[in-house]
């Protein structure tokens, strides 16, 4: 124990008419005070239904949690009522989608919306709403926090209503914020402001973040540690250093590989050939064996265990430290 937030051993299926798909199978991971994991994957890895799992907002049916822990603060989230997991919503661990304006009320001025929860949860006046509304608007660098109080969402960029969004969830001063793709329908200027009031946000708060994310060149900046997730597994775990200069499973490997670089002319990218496998029809041994490059006939057979590589590392792959080796050279 003595993690702020451990999820163990998570298993999700979502029961459809077509069959039971196998979304989340076993994925463990942790969370100390301050400091930010980025889960990174492609649609479908299971990436945000843990953290809605983790948050109790998994719309069920057809979402079953079939077993599993979620630790928070050692005590399982999963067992809790819901009345506990209300208490822990938003004022212990709160959660910023990719959609602001979806998520917004676009009949409400941004100032009421921030102040909301102030006011249901908390009881606050609204004049101390309000005045807590214009800090938290000061704080995620809203120009004119004053003047803009009253505006409504579509009166906002895009940026500023993710800036809103950010705004809403610190309302409660949440420990854990979990952030699921907060940049993703922003341009890349944007995004990158984004990314940076995220990392002044945790300097300064000291709060702690999941970043979830399809993008590896958007966590270099912020996160510690990153978990790889792949058809519902986390396939590598290592801290940001570590699998930038190395990659230690042939997923990661074709992700870095197909990032861009400002650095290099004319580059040919790599891109990962073929798709997610259907997570009712998951391929036999390795799930990642019909895109990989490495592949021998051992990962069609064997399911890889996850291998630890020294200073906390892990990949599951039968060839991981080939993987690395090659990918160091
Ligand atoms: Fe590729 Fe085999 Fe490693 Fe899977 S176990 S990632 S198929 S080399
Ligand atoms: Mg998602």
């Amino acid at each position: 124990g003595g993690h702020l937030l451990e999820v163990r051993d998570l298993h999700v299926e979502f029961r459809t008419q077509e069959g039971v798909a196998k979304v989340i199978r076993g994925v463990s991971y942790h969370l100390d005070a301050g400091e930010t994991l980025a889960v990174l994957g492609e649609s479908g890895s299971g990436k945000s239904v843990t953290a809605q799992a983790i948050m109790g907002i998994l719309d069920t049916p057809p979402a079953h949690i079939r077993s599993g822990q979620i630790l928070y603060q050692g005590r399982d989230l999963l067992t809790q009522s819901e009345e506990q997991r209300r208490q822990v919503r938003g004022k212990e661990i709160a959660m910023i989608f990719q959609d602001a304006l979806s998520a917004l009320n676009p009949v409400f001025p941004v100032g009421w919306q921030i102040g909301e929860t102030l006011r249901t949860r908390e009881g606050m006046s609204r004049a101390d709403a309000r005045r807590r509304a214009i800090e938290l608007m000061d704080l995620v660098k809203i120009p004119a926090a004053e003047r803009r109080i009253g505006d409504y969402p579509h009166q906002f960029s895009g940026g500023m209503r993710q800036r809103v969004m950010i705004a809403m969830a610190l309302a409660l001063n949440p420990k854990v914020l979990i952030a699921d793709e907060p940049t993703t329908a922003l341009d890349v200027t944007v995004q990158a402001q984004i990314m940076d009031l995220l990392a002044d946000l945790r300097q300064e708060l000291g709060m702690a973040m999941i970043l979830i994310t399809h993008d590896l060149g958007v966590v270099a900046g912020v996160a510690d540690r990153i978990a790889v997730m792949y058809a519902g597994r986390i396939v590598e775990h290592a801290d940001v250093q570590s699998l930038y200069r190395a990659p230690a499973h042939p997923y990661t490997k074709g992700l870095l590989e197909s990032i861009p670089r400002l650095d290099v002319k004319g580059q040919k990218l790599a891109t990962i050939k073929g798709l997610p496998p259907n997570l009712m029809r998951i391929p036999s041994g390795c799930p990642f064996h019909p895109r990989c490059p490495y592949v021998q006939q051992v990962c069609l057979d064997v399911v890889p265990n996850s291998l630890v590589l020294g200073d906390g590392r892990t990949s599951e792959c039968h060839f991981a430290q080939e993987v690395l080796d090659d990918s160091a050279r």
